[in-house]
Parts: C-alpha cells; sequence; structure tokens
C-alpha cells in the first residue's frame, strides 16, 4: 500500500510558514499587495480567484481585485497592467487565465512586469528557470517539487517520467527536476510506446487532462506518482489523470485527488507573493 502524500497538510504547514514571514516584513515596515485581474464571469475562474484572495488574506497579504467586464479590450486590459506594473505598492500582478477569445493571451502574459509575475508565466521567468537564474517558478510545478521534499523522496538520479509538455506544467517540471539532479523524460501525445516508458520511472509525474488515463499497467513497482489532473464527473466527484484505485497498490507514494497537488498550487503562488515582497 503506497504512502499518501498529503497536499493539504503540506500547503498548510507552507501558509503557516509564509504567514509567519509576512508579519516579520510587516514589522520590518514592508506590506505585500497582490493584484488579481479577472476579465468576464467564468464561473470556474471565479472561483480560482476567490480561492486565492482567502489565501492572501490568510496569510496576510492585501489582495487588490479588479473584476473586469467581458467587452474589456485588450488596449484597457494592457493600460490596467501598465498602471501596476507603475504602482511600487504592488507586489505581485495576476491576470486569471483564460481570458476572452478576442484578448491575446501571449501578449497579456508578455505585460507583465518580470519582477511581479507571481504566476511565473512570463518569457523571462521561464527563461531564468531554463538557464538557472533566479526568477518566479510555475505554482504548480514548484508545488510538486515541494510534495516530493517534504515527503523525503530522492530526486538526486532518480528516473523521472513526465506525461504532458504544456507551458505551465509538463516543461516547467522538466526543467525543475532537472534541477534536482534527476534524468527526465517528457513525454506527450506522439510518444511511442508511452506504457513501457512509464514503467521506467522512480518518480511519475502525469499531466495530461484525461480522466484515469494512467491505469496500474502503468506504473513500476515502488513507483512515486504524481497526479496533477482535475476532473469533475456529473455527480461533482473528483478524479485525476491516474486510475488511484489501480495504482495506489503498486506505487511507493501517490497524491490524491483532491488534496494532493490541488492545494499546493496557490500555497505557492503565495510563496511567489512573499518572495516579490522582498526583491
Ligand atoms: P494541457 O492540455 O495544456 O496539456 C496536456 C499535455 O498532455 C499535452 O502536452 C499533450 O500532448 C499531453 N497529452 C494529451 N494526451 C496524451 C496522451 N494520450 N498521451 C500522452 N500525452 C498526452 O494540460 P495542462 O498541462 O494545462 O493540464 C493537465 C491536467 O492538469 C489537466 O487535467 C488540468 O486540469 C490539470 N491541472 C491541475 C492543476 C492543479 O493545480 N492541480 C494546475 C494545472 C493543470 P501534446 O503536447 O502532444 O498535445
Amino acid at each position: 500500500m503506497a504512502k499518501i502524500i498529503d497536499g493539504k497538510k503540506i500547503s498548510a504547514e507552507i501558509k503557516e510558514e509564509l504567514k509567519e514571514q509576512t508579519a516579520q516584513l510587516k514589522l520590518a515596515g514592508v506590506e505585500g499587495t497582490l493584484a488579481v485581474i479577472q476579465v468576464g464571469a467564468d464561473p470556474a475562474s471565479s472561483v480560482y480567484v476567490r480561492n486565492k484572495k482567502k489565501a492572501c488574506e490568510y496569510i496576510g497579504i492585501r489582495s487588490q481585485a479588479y473584476e473586469l467586464p467581458e467587452e474589456t479590450t485588450q488596449k484597457e486590459l494592457l493600460d490596467l497592467i501598465g498602471r501596476l506594473n507603475a504602482d511600487d505598492a504592488v507586489h505581485g500582478i495576476l491576470v486569471q487565465l483564460p481570458v476572452p477569445a478576442h484578448i491575446e493571451e501571449k501578449t497579456i502574459i508578455n505585460a507583465i512586469s518580470p519582477a511581479k509575475d507571481v504566476d511565473g508565466f512570463h518569457p523571462e521567468s521561464v527563461g531564468s528557470l531554463t538557464i538557472g537564474q533566479p526568477g518566479f517558478v510555475s505554482c504548480t510545478p514548484a508545488g510538486i517539487i515541494e510534495l516530493l521534499r517534504r515527503s523525503k523522496v530522492k530526486m538526486d538520479g532518480a528516473n523521472c517520467v513526465i506525461v504532458g509538455r504544456s507551458n505551465i506544467v509538463g516543461k516547467p517540471m522538466a526543467l525543475l527536476m532537472l534541477r534536482e539532479h534527476a534524468t527526465v523524460t517528457v513525454a506527450h501525445s506522439h510518444t511511442k510506446n508511452l506504457k513501457e516508458i512509464c514503467r521506467n520511472a522512480d518518480i511519475l509525474i502525469v499531466a495530461i487532462g484525461k480522466r484515469e488515463f494512467i491505469t496500474g499497467d502503468y506504473i513500476k513497482p515502488g513507483a512515486v506518482v504524481i497526479d496533477v489532473g482535475i476532473h469533475r464527473d456529473e455527480n461533482n466527484k473528483l478524479s485525476g489523470d491516474v486510475k488511484y484505485d489501480e495504482a495506489e497498490p503498486i506505487a511507493s507514494m501517490i497524491t490524491p485527488v483532491p488534496g494532493g497537488v490541488g492545494p499546493m498550487t496557490i500555497a505557492m503562488l503565495m510563496h511567489n507573493c512573499v518572495e516579490a515582497m522582498t526583491k
């Protein structure tokens, strides 16, 4: 039976540490502000935004909410980002994605000052990660590294297979695992012999967005399995990209869905905000 990697507990520990740090910074006269911009009223985005505001409140950072109508133009959004970039009282800027189709996501990401890019999506942040320079790291993969570190998983020399190569999860995950000295394989929809490749993994990280795609026969006995996927069925029940019931008896450690990777993303966003306050 696998040990459960408890993302709820680990994210709570991180938030406690950050709360302590913001209290210390406050004593030194530094009060953090995160600007959260949402364009349109997509219900899923509204839930994410609400959770981010709650986390800010909990750790002691001010959140400045900008709830803009769906018909906001790209120029209006860029003007707002420009003002926030120039405002010394604002430490972090986050635009909740996706933005409406008439706004180009890439242009918006590129407009945020790299010094305030707490999502870690700006090309400069990604470039810094690639060449091992300091910079903000995308929150979900950074959260996975924390889960592995705090669960004492040996990454140095481990065979790590990452399934998925998105800009926000798979690619930065590969760079972070390289930084931890793992031997990294990145698989995607064109990969041949996926099962065989996965079965070679000491650490298997799955971010493909396909419900319960990874079954027990993809998993090497004793592997550490990290499931990034989130799927909600018609009864509101959550599941991941990994078939948990099959994987759990084979793996040595596994993240559940919910309560694994999910809670870490916001905790690492808060971590990035605190980092932005100390720059
Ligand atoms: P994307 O859709 O952007 O990327 C999916 C990746 O999986 C692509 O690289 C794609 O390959 C690959 N893929 C798709 N099908 C297969 C397949 N059959 N075999 C191998 N590879 C495949 O997804 P994201 O990275 O944004 O998200 C992945 C999952 O993680 C989703 O369920 C999402 O909801 C969840 N998620 C959870 C977060 C959290 O906080 N827990 C945060 C972010 C995402 P190709 O490039 O060739 O198309």
